[in-house]
C-alpha cells in the first residue's frame, strides 16, 4: 500500500532527527563545556522545530486520514496510527501563536521559579504561576475533554486515564496508608541505619553502580554509565540506551539506587523490539508504564531481601568497611520510612502521599476550584493531614518542584501509577515464577528479565497503559496490589505485631 510505505517513511524521517536531538540533550546534560551551552540550545531549538513541523504537516494529516479508515493494517500499523493521530491532533489543536506566548511565558516562568526556589519567595513566582494555570486551561480546551478539563491534561502523559480514574485509586490508599505510617512511626522497629554512614568515594560508588547494572543484565554494549545532577536515562533506540548517576560522598545509597532506578529505565528502553524503531510506538506506553519499571527494579527488587543476599558480598568487595552488617540489617536499613518534606527523597510508603497532595492540588487549580494564591497554605496543611510533617518556607514546599513552572500539569498521577503498576506486575510475576526469591538471592536476573521484556518492554506503545496492565496480569489496574505489598513487607521490616 502506497500510503503506509509513505506513512512510514516520514515517520522515519522524524525518528532519525527525535535521535538527534535525544543525543543533543544527553551531551547537554552530560558533558558539554559551559561555554557550549548557548549555542547548543540554539541547535536543539531549530531541530526541535523542525521535527515538530514534521510532526504537524498536512501531508501525515493526510496520510492518518486514509490509514485510519483502512482496515487490512497489522496491529502494530494500527497503533502506529493510533498513536501518531493522537499526538497530531494535541499538536494541531493549539494555534501557533497561542504556543508560541506559552513557550516564552515558560521559559520566564522557569527562570522565575529557580530565583523564588533560592529565596523562598513564592509571591514573586506567583504571577507566573497563574499564568501557566491559565495556559494549560486554555489548552485543556482546545484538546477538548469529556468531563473534566484535568482529563485532557493527564491524556498526554497517561492515555486513556482521567482525573475521575485517579481519584478512583488514591481513595483507598489514603484510607488505607496514613493510619499504617502512623502506626508503623509509633509502634515499630525503627531499623537502625547507622552504619551507611561513612565518606564513599565516587570511584567505589561508581564500581558498586556497575556490578549492579551487570547483575541486571544492562547491556553495555548498548549502553554506558554517566554522571548527572539530576539522573535519567536517554534512549536513541534498543542499541544505544545510556543511563546516568550521581556521585553523594555520604550517601552510598543515593548512588545505588539512582542506578538501579535507571537501570529498570534502560531495560525498557532496551528490551522494545526493533523492529518498532521509528514508527512512533519506540518508546515506553506511557510515564506511569516507564516509571513501574524503574520502581520494580529499584523498589520490589533492589529493596528486597533476597537482593541483599546476593548483593551484600559484592558491596562489601567495594566497601570492606561495610563487612559487619548481615544481609538481614542492610535489608532493613534501606527501608527506613522517614516522613520527608521533599517528594524525590520520600520512602515506598510515604512517596504516594506527596503525589495525592499534588494532584489534589493541580485539579483544584485546572478546575478553578484553587487560586494560587492560596497554595502555600494549603500545601502546608495538606503535609500536616498526610505526613505529619509541615514545611517552614516554601522553598520545601509548594517551590519544591520544577513541573508546575514548566505549564506541566497532569504529569504527577504518573509516578504514582508507576508504584501501583509496579506492585501488580510484580505480583504476577511472583505468581507465576514460585522460585522467584530463591533466583534473586543468587542472582540469577535472566527469567525475570526475559518475562518483563516478553510481558511489557517489546510491546512499546503498541497497547495502552491500561490494556497492558491488563494484558501483563489479567486485572485491571488496581491499588490493592501496592497496599498488600507495602503493608506486607513494612510490618515485616518494622517488625509490627500481626494485627486482625
Ligand atoms: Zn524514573
Amino acid at each position: 500500500m502506497k500510503t503506509l510505505a509513505a506513512y512510514k517513511a516520514h515517520l522515519r524521517e522524524i525518528g532519525k532527527l527525535n535521535s538527534a536531538l535525544a543525543l543533543l540533550q544527553w551531551d547537554q546534560r552530560t558533558c558539554l563545556p559551559p561555554k557550549g551551552h548557548e549555542a547548543r540550545a540554539e541547535t536543539i531549538g531549530k531541530l526541535a522545530k523542525i521535527v515538530f513541523e514534521l510532526g504537524t504537516a498536512d501531508k501525515l494529516g493526510r496520510y492518518l486520514e486514509k490509514l485510519e479508515v483502512e482496515d487490512g493494517l497489522s496491529l502494530e500499523d494500527r497503533a502506529s496510527v493510533r498513536v501518531v493521530g493522537k499526538d497530531y491532533r494535541r499538536h494541531k489543536a493549539i494555534p501557533p501563536s497561542l504556543f508560541e506566548r506559552f513557550a516564552v511565558a515558560r521559559s520566564r516562568s522557569e527562570s522565575a521559579w529557580e530565583k523564588a526556589r533560592a529565596a523562598s519567595d513564592f509571591e514573586s513566582f506567583q504571577p507566573h504561576l497563574e499564568e501557566m494555570v491559565d495556559f494549560a486551561r486554555r489548552f485543556a480546551e482546545y484538546y477538548g475533554y469529556k468531563e473534566n478539563p484535568y482529563d485532557a491534561l493527564i491524556e498526554g502523559f497517561e492515555p486513556g486515564m482521567t482525573g475521575r480514574e485517579v481519584r478512583g485509586v488514591m481513595a483507598p490508599l489514603r484510607e488505607r496508608l496514613v493510619p499504617f505510617l502512623k502506626r508503623l512511626l509509633a509502634e515499630g522497629a525503627r531499623p537502625d541505619t547507622s552504619f551507611l554512614r561513612g565518606s564513599f568515594s565516587a570511584d567505589r560508588q561508581r564500581a558498586l553502580s556497575l556490578r549492579a547494572l551487570e547483575a541486571m543484565g544492562y547491556d553495555f554494549a548498548a549502553g554506558r554509565l554517566d554522571t548527572a545532577v539530576h539522573p535519567f536515562t536517554s534512549s536513541t533506540g534498543p542499541n544505544d540506551v545510556r543511563v546516568t548517576t550521581r556521585f553523594v560522598e555520604n550517601d552510598l545509597l543515593s548512588s545505588l539506587y539512582s542506578s538501579l532506578h535507571e537501570g529498570g529505565h534502560a531495560l525498557y528502553d532496551q528490551g522494545i523490539s526493533p523492529e518498532l524503531q521509528w514508527t512512533g510506538l519506540d518508546e515506553g506506553a506511557s510515564f506511569g508504564i516507564h516509571e513501574s519499571q524503574s520502581r520494580l527494579w529499584e523498589n520490589m527488587i533492589g529493596r528486597s531481601l533476597p537482593f541483599w543476599t546476593f548483593f551484600r558480598p559484592i558491596l562489601t568487595q567495594v566497601f570492606p568497611e561495610l563487612s559487619s552488617p548481615s544481609a538481614d540489617a542492610l535489608w532493613r536499613a534501606v527501608n527506613v520510612v522517614e516522613p520527608s518534606l521533599i517528594r524525590v527523597e520520600a520512602d515506598e510508603v510515604t512517596y504516594n502521599l506527596h503525589i495525592m497532595l499534588r494532584f489534589e492540588l493541580e485539579d483544584g487549580l485546572i478546575n478553578g476550584k484553587i487560586a494560587v494564591a492560596d497554595l502555600p497554605d494549603l500545601w502546608r496543611d495538606a503535609m500536616g493531614r498526610y505526613l505529619g510533617v509541615t514545611p517552614t518556607d516554601d522553598a520545601s514546599g509548594v517551590l519544591q518542584d520544577v513541573h508546575w513552572s514548566a505549564g506541566l500539569f497532569g504529569y504527577f498521577p504518573s509516578y504514582m501509577l508507576g508504584n501501583l503498576y509496579a506492585a501488580q506486575v510484580f505480583a504476577t510475576l511472583q505468581e507465576e515464577t514460585p522460585d522467584l526469591d530463591a533466583r534473586i538471592a543468587r542472582g540469577d536476573f535472566a527469567l525475570l528479565r526475559g518475562w518483563l521484556q516478553d510481558r511489557v518492554h517489546r510491546f512499546g506503545k503498541v497497547y495502552e497503559p491500561k490494556e497492558l496492565v491488563k494484558r501483563v496480569t489479567g486485572k485491571e489496574p488496581d491499588s490493592a496490589y501496592f497496599l498488600s505489598y507495602i503493608t506486607r513487607k513494612y510490618s515485616e521490616v518494622y517488625r509490627l505485631a500481626e494485627r486482625g
